[in-house]
């Protein structure tokens, strides 16, 4: 059988004064049909990028709450997440096709992990690409499918779509971040539109003292009592790492003090992560006030937070954006965040409310002037932000809208419980 994770435990009780008090009743009512469904979490890697930040909090709700749930992980070699990368960049837009040999790795490799899985569920989540083809190579299956979409697809290289939909046309429901991503294919099963969320209470999100978060950021060589732009991301192209040390050099013109913290974790999944890696450390030139960290240098999730507390302004300044965890994140600590006018940053961000929303390394330069010489009013943004966060993007909500998509699937009533359906945009 394919790599379980090990999520460990939590309580929904514990969220009970973090979530309202109508969401804390409508999960119990919705888990309640649902006790001691089996459910499994499909997906490529249990570390780096949003989906294993959400599967960890997710997975052990779901189990909280009474559906026997777990989370495994696909097998693959370098050669099959090469080829994931390849699809995963041209469903953002990079005009990329694949080779017959391409394809045909993604497809043995699927059928690898199909032979391997024990079909032994009543749902099936699957998300992202990686594992998409693995229901066409088991035959009849009992469980309900559902295919979890992370990225962005607004704006896909169509034979690459082209490839994937037949993979697609095997499940009983797509689950996309916002109705511009549903995309326009033939047998896509009824798509449903939900955002994902954080978990207030781990370690990356829990309050953090501006004292604690100080003290850990200096221990990187992070000089406290001077300015610090940080951006928390993957290395990746999308991610914009240059665009942001294109900026931060456009900021240090006005203000020589600025620091510059690029943060980012190596995913096993992502090859490509090293290279991009080098060429950002290669584009910071040996600017002493640029720090390019990661996981390598022991920066987890605690670490993550103080940087995302300590810093006057936290940036996604991201060219494609599936959602941006990381701005959910930065926005729940009230900091003052810049984001890529892409994806489902917009989402968040109301530009000029709740943050601002920006379409360039100069206009991520002004934003970034403007918090470090405006802090009161960049703070009152901030706040706003985390008030957004609070409503919409807090897991107890995501947990209520899968438990809501599982009845309705097992021919439930879901009683007052909305759930967005879409079509293609
Ligand atoms: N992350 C992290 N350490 C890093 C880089 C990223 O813990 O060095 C986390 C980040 O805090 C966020 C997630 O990985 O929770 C990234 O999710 P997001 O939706 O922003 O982007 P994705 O990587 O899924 O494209």
């Amino acid at each position: 059988m394919l790599q379980l994770v090990n999520v460990g435990h939590k309580s929904l009780a514990d969220y009970a004064t973090i979530a309202s008090r109508g969401l804390m009743e409508d999960i119990r009512r919705l888990a309640s049909p649902l006790e001691g469904s089996r459910v499994l979490h499909l997906s490529a890697t249990a570390f780096g990028g949003g989906v294993a930040e959400i599967n960890y909090t997710l997975v052990p709700l779901m189990q909280d709450v009474g559906l026997d749930t777990e989370w495994r992980i696909i097998h693959g070699q370098d050669e099959f997440f090469d080829v994931t990368k390849r699809i995963h960049n041209a469903l953002q837009g990079r005009p990329e096709g694949l080779t017959p040999e391409h394809e045909d790795t993604y497809h043995r490799y699927n059928r690898m992990n199909a032979d391997e899985f024990e079909d032994d569920f009543d749902f099936v989540v699957v998300h992202d690409p990686q594992p998409a083809a693995l229901p066409e190579y088991l035959g009849a299956s009992r469980a309900r499918w559902i295919w979890r979409c992370h990225i962005d697809l607004s704006e896909p290289f169509r034979p690459v779509l082209d490839f994937l939909a037949p993979a697609l046309s095997r499940y009983e429901a797509a689950i996309f971040h916002m109705p511009a991503y549903v995309p326009d294919i033939a047998n896509l099963p009824p798509a449903y539109i939900w955002p994902p969320a954080i978990d207030p209470l781990t370690p990356k999100n829990m309050a953090l003292s501006p004292e604690d978060a100080a003290y850990i950021v200096d221990q990187f060589g992070i000089d406290v009592d001077r300015p610090l732009l940080t951006q928390v991301s993957r290395f990746d192209p999308w991610k914009d790492p240059l665009g942001v040390i294109d900026a931060y050099r456009e900021v240090k013109r006005t203000h020589s003090d600025v620091q510059l913290a690029l943060v980012g974790s190596m995913a096993h999944d992502d090859p490509e992560g090293w290279e991009f890696y080098n060429q950002t450390v290669t584009y910071a030139a040996g600017d002493p006030d640029i720090f390019i960290l990661s996981n390598l240098n022991n920066v987890g999730s605690v670490e993550v937070n103080a940087f995302q507390v300590h810093s006057n302004a936290v940036l996604q300044k991201s060219i494609r954006e599936g959602f941006g965890l990381t701005v959910t994140e930065a926005l729940w600590k009230g900091r003052p965040t810049v984001g890529g006018h892409v994806g489902g940053i917009p989402a968040q961000i109301v530009n000029g409310e709740s943050g601002w929303l920006v379409d360039s390394p100069t206009e991520c330069a002004e934003a970034c002037r403007e918090i470090l010489d405006e802090p009161q009013a960049a703070r009152q943004r901030g706040l706003r932000g985390k008030e957004t966060v609070r409503r919409h993007y807090l897991t107890p909500r995501l947990l209520r809208d899968w438990l809501a998509l599982f009845n309705r699937l097992a021919g439930n009533d879901v009683g007052e419980t909305q759930l967005v359906v879409a079509t293609a945009a």
